[in-house]
């Protein structure tokens, strides 16, 4: 075959190989989107374990009807518009490929309007063709809805697992989410009954609900606030003591800039911490954000973004080392390093 240029559509299913594994990673995407346009409340409508249907309503700021269409094309991204801005990225997305990507394996529809426009816009993909944008009647802010996730790609579809287990990685995310940003009003919904509901929470004395909500009375009897700053770091949240450990991993929570991420420098830090006062076999329970510079860290290490790179990755480490081993240690004593909540 002579070297020739790929289909757009085809270029935006394979990135959507590395985007979109699973209805939970669309959920994700339109998430994401939704906070970065400054939603307050997000509705999540989901059929058949996100499968069959994936609607997220926004009240955020919108999209002119007139970018609609750019909104799924490929690398268009109102984030980010220089290597400058991307190195202080402090939104969660910028990549501009998420749309463009899911709508290439779905039947797509993106559905907005923005303040001082009289009426909404609404534009459909399907299979990663475009149709035109239209007037459709929307409240302020976005609807996107996805349905029929992979008809097209039936090597995915077979990757796909029973309703609930796609489900439960879509809780599982929201959870996470929903820890980290308190604020939020948050509405999951599948087929068609109130699923979870995280109420918003206004100020940081009730921030305790949303975690109880989130990880069970268990955690929050059971653990220590922690706060402590340094070196132009700042670590917060809170730690399960010893007696609030687990069987299994599934209690971790660890944000950089608010975002949710697994790092192994960070994993092996709270290790440590840990290593005292856990037996073998244990898994701590925590909910931890990191603040740093958005210089210091390097967020654009695989498209899904889970992954970071820190720049001074052994101060990190020991950062949030010492902040818990101290905290820890306290509890131990008795003594001061975290007050029990
Ligand atoms: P990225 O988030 O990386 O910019 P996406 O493909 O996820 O790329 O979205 C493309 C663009 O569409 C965004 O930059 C944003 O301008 C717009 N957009 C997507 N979802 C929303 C939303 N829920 N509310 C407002 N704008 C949105
Ligand atoms: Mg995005």
């Amino acid at each position: 075959m002579p070297i020739q240029p790929l289909p757009d559509t085809l270029v935006n299913q394979i990135a959507a190989g590395e985007v979109v594994e699973r209805p939970a990673s669309v959920v994700k995407e339109l998430v994401e989107n939704a906070l970065d346009a400054g939603a307050a409340r997000i509705d999540i409508e989901l059929e058949e374990g996100g499968v069959r249907l994936i609607r997220v309503r926004d009240d955020g700021g919108g999209i002119p009807a007139d970018e609609l269409p750019l909104a799924v094309a490929r690398h268009a991204t109102s984030k980010i518009a220089s290597l400058e801005d991307l190195e202080r990225v402090a939104t969660l997305g910028f990549r501009g490929e998420a749309l463009p990507s899911i709508a290439s394996v779905s039947r797509f529809t993106l559905s907005s309007r923005v303040a001082g426009s009289g009426h909404g816009a609404r534009l459909e993909v399907e299979g990663g063709k475009a149709a035109p944008v239209l007037p459709h009647p929307h409240p302020l802010g976005t609807t996107v809805e996805v349905r029929d996730l992979f008809y097209n790609v039936p090597a995915r579809r077979r990757f796909l697992r029973a309703e609930r287990t796609e489900l439960g990685h879509i809780e599982d995310w929201l959870r996470s989410l929903a820890l980290a940003r308190p604020g939020v009003e948050l509405r999951v919904s599948h087929n068609g009954r109130l699923s979870r509901h995280y109420r918003p929470v206004a100020d940081a004395g009730e921030r305790l609900r949303r975690l109880a909500e989130a990880l069970g009375d268990d955690f929050t009897r059971q653990c220590l606030q922690i706060e402590h700053a340094a070196s132009g770091l700042r670590l917060y949240g809170w730690v399960g003591l010893p007696t609030a450990a687990r069987s299994s991993a599934d209690q971790q929570f660890f944000y950089v800039n608010g975002r949710a991420v697994r790092d192994r420098t960070v994993a092996h830090a709270v290790r440590q911490a840990y290593a005292d006062v856990l037996f073998h076999g244990r898994h701590p329970a925590f909910v931890l954000f990191l603040e740093c510079d958005p210089r210091q860290v390097d967020v654009n290490v695989h498209p899904a973004k889970h992954e970071v790179r820190f720049r001074e990755q052994r101060l990190v480490h020991e950062f949030i080392y010492r902040s818990l081993h101290e905290a820890l240690a306290g509890a131990r004593a008795g003594a001061v390093g975290g007050e029990p909540v």
